[in-house]
């Protein structure tokens, strides 16, 4: 018995969906003592979530091209929640290429953000000796991170249960039937509260190669279609990413030719790769494409992850259990409705 719920008698969390904003929540619940249940209605393999898809990069810096500040804000508190609860996830930074012809693209990308260090091309060749001679210099933002997310999920759950929490997979349920706090993550399956939430498809491939070593996620910038490399174990790279405003699911043609031709780019030894997978998920996003924790007295919703639910999962997760615990309120994130 957990000490910490016997002395507060508080009463038990429940929360819905087991993808990375809920496993977050469960975690830092089950962490502060709380009495917690984590329901998921899919099974352990979590391929009904958004967040098997994912590429796991935990880039605010580079993100920062794009998004609003919020996101570096809760980017750069996230990156210490992971390294404080899963010390081995890797940090070694990320690296933003781009072709002499899209130069602009290039020199754009790094008036927009910071944190980053100039390489040349023997800079980038000392970090990642497969790209010797690829590039003519690069853009190193060391203090970024990346996890893999079908393998962190999972590790993720199993802290929960070592904490105090408990997971129940196949579990369908709706707030309306559960006592005490309800905190909803169930991305865009609730958009039967949660009105406003759209799905951005974004489309991904798996290869496999041993020709092609890398220890870091690679940015390649295009006008058209930019892309990332992901190093997973095993050989494997997830490219990645479309965004596209459409809500079906499936791969088309022309993400493929797109994302596999601009891989072809990054190097070619990509052209001899086997491909594993193509895949693709919906990221749940509102109007403005930032992330939300909704208060509706005992029932909170935290969604609108969009790109960036593995970059911002643990700090909103750390502001629920603020607002829960002493009434803090995050005027930027937090609505109460
Ligand atoms: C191709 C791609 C690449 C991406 N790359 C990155 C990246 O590099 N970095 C990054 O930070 N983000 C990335 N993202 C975004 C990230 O994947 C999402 O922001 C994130 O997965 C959203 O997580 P979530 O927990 O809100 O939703 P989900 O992962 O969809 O989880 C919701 C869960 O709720 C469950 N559920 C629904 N209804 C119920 C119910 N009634 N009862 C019980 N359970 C229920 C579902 O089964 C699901 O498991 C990427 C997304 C895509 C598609």
């Amino acid at each position: 018995m957990n000490p910490k719920k016997d002395e507060r008698g508080e009463s038990p969390v429940s929360i819905i969906g087991a993808g990375v904003a809920g496993a977050w929540q469960a975690l830092l619940f089950a962490l502060a003592g709380h009495d917690v249940t984590l329901h998921e209605r899919g099974d352990a393999a979590m391929t009904e979530s958004t967040s098997h898809w994912a590429g796991g990069m935990l880039a605010p810096w580079c993100e920062s091209e794009t998004a609003e500040p919020v996101i570096s804000r809760l980017g750069e508190r996230a990156l210490d929640l992971w390294r404080r609860e899963l010390p081995d996830t890797p940090f070694n930074g990320s690296l933003v290429v781009a072709h002499s012809r899209d130069r602009s693209d290039f020199e754009r990308f790094a008036r927009l953000t910071s944190g980053y260090q100039r390489l040349d091309a023997a800079g980038l060749a000392a970090l990642e000796p497969s790209l010797d001679g690829r590039f003519r210099e690069a853009l190193f933002f060391p203090a970024e991170g990346h996890v893999e997310p079908r393998r962190v999920l999972p590790k993720l759950h199993e802290r929960i249960v070592a904490a105090g929490g408990s997971i129940r997979f196949n579990s369908d349920v709706r707030a309306e039937e559960l006592d005490g706090i309800v905190i909803d993550c169930r991305g865009l399956s609730a958009r039967d509260k949660e009105v406003e939430l759209r799905g951005v498809k974004g489309e991904m491939i798996l290869i496999e190669t041993s020709e092609i070593r890398l220890s870091r996620p690679v940015r390649l910038l295009h006008p058209r279609w930019p892309l990332y490399v992901i190093p997973r174990e095993d050989n494997l790279f997830m490219l990645g990413a479309t965004s596209i405003e459409a809500e079906d699911t499936g791969v088309s043609v022309r993400s493929a030719l797109e994302l596999l031709g601009a891989a072809y780019s990054v190097h070619p030894a990509f052209a001899e790769a086997r491909i594993i997978e193509f895949g693709s998920g919906l990221r749940p996003a509102y109007p403005d494409n930032l992330p939300r924790i909704v208060i509706r007295d005992r029932r909170i919703a935290v969604n609108g992850l969009y790109r960036h639910g593995f970059l911002v999962a643990p700090a909103l997760a750390e502001m629920t259990l603020a607002y829960v615990e002493r009434g803090q309120i995050d005027n930027e994130v937090m609505r109460c409705a």
